[in-house]
């Protein structure tokens, strides 16, 4: 039988590709790598809107700055450096690099560490509550961290994708 891909060298029984494609087919972002591909997608649209929202504000309270206080500053401070960092986990990604490991890795931390800070610091100190749409938002974002960490670190996938 031959390469279903090339249809020219004799193809292995597995895949059905001969060993050329099959390298360029490993290479390749697919399966289980398009959920984080999704993830860093809509992150980087939410967090571009976080972005905006707090350089809307801050021309808006400028004028009375007292209003801000410690919390907010850390939340801006924060949704800013997970923006950047999503910004280039993304690029890496996509553009397939090597240092992709450690930049999802930080994407990921950066995600949990901005949702315990926006949620747990109310929570914990201030007595908030947090509705279902809070908790779900809160969750997935560590479950995120706990299950693509660990595949980040572990995965040979992740050395055939990106060890360019
Ligand atoms: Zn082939």
């Amino acid at each position: 039988m031959h390469c279903i891909e090339c249809q020219q060298q004799e193809a292995n029984k597995g895949s059905g590709l001969c060993d050329p494609c099959e390298r360029v087919f490993l290479k390749q972002i697919n399966g289980f790598l398009y959920l984080p591909a999704a993830g860093l997608t809509i992150n980087l649209g939410l967090l571009l809107l976080g972005v905006l929202g707090i350089i809307a504000s801050m021309i808006g309270v400028w004028p009375y700055a007292n209003r801000i206080n410690w919390f907010d500053v850390g939340y801006m401070a924060l949704t800013i450096l997970h923006f950047v960092i999503t910004v280039c986990a993304s690029w890496c990604f996509f553009k397939k690099k090597k240092h992709t490991r450690i930049l999802m890795i930080a994407y990921y931390l950066a995600g949990m560490i901005s949702v315990l800070y926006y949620y747990g610091i109310p929570v914990c100190f201030y007595d908030a509550k947090m509705d279902s749409k809070d908790i779900s938002f809160a969750t997935t974002s560590v479950i995120a961290a706990v299950i693509w960490i660990p595949y980040f670190l572990k995965s040979e996938r992740i050395n055939e994708v990106f060890c360019r």
